[in-house]
């Protein structure tokens, strides 16, 4: 085991974690903080979201305390045309990397460990080498995993699928012409594009399954895609 001191062990550099860690360094000038988390990059869930995913909220409401996401612009097109900027999840992720690599690793109180799985008790394990970290908290452990949001592209579907039928996460939305073995599970490998050898057939239907937030947006994804609005379900 490999010895490390820390004020705050901080489990998970999702917003939560992130803007936890920003406020505690600047308010406690003395704080030392070490974050930890599965993902290989900062920023949690939004390293697995959909690409057409946005925030629902103007970015300047959004992020850590230090550091603006965004620059106040209004959108000139789009539905969004006349409003605040929503950023989209590669501009969330592309922020959350700035906040770790120009704020926080640099204050040189904050150590970050990507890529590891917290044990509990101090202990966080690497994914990669395996090697086990205990680490000495003087102050407090932070669970800022609490909230940890199941997004349709981490988890495993729990239903049955017909045969004949393709299931693929949001994710896969964008790249279905190319073909490829969606990230999720297929109902009959037969008919999944890649197995037939034809990388170019599209589906022509689409069944939303959900009717939250990443649903709508897969809607309105496909709408500005060209899907015919009777072929969505
Ligand atoms: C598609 C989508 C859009 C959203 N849009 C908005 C929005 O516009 N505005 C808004 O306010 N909110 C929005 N939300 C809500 C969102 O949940 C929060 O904004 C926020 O990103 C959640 O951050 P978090 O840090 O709590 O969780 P996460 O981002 O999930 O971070 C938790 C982290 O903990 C890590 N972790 C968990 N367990 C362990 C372990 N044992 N060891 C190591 N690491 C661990 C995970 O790897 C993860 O990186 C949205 C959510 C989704 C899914």
């Amino acid at each position: 085991m490999n010895p490390t001191e820390t004020d705050y062990l901080v489990i998970g550099t999702g917003t939560a974690g992130l803007a936890f860690a920003d406020t505690l360094i600047d308010e406690d000038p003395q704080a030392h903080v070490t974050l930890v988390d599965r993902h290989g990059k900062p920023g949690g869930h939004w390293n697995d979201a959909y690409p057409f995913v946005t925030l629902h909220q103007p970015s300047a409401f959004y992020g850590v305390n230090s550091m603006e996401l965004g620059s106040r612009r209004k959108d000139s097109i789009g539905l969004n045309q006349g409003l605040y900027e929503l950023a989209s999840g590669a501009e969330v992720c592309g922020y959350f990397d700035r906040v770790m690599n120009h704020k926080l690793l640099p204050s040189g109180r904050v150590a970050y460990h990507p890529m590891c799985n917290y044990l509990g008790e101090g202990r966080f394990e690497s994914l990669l080498s395996g090697q086990v970290t205990q680490v000495a908290v003087r102050k407090k452990v932070v669970d800022a995993s609490y909230l940890s949001p199941s997004v349709p592209s981490t988890h495993t579907q729990r239903f049955a699928v017909a045969p004949g039928v393709q299931v693929v996460p949001p994710n896969a939305l964008p790249q279905l012409w190319h073909g490829r073995r969606p990230a999720f599970a297929t109902g009959d490998g037969a008919t999944d594009a890649a197995e037939a050898g034809n990388t170019t057939r599209v589906p022509r239907r689409f069944v939303i399954v959900g009717a939250g937030k990443t649903a709508m947006d897969a809607v309105v994804w496909l709408l500005g895609a060209g899907a015919e609005p009777d072929a969505i379900q």
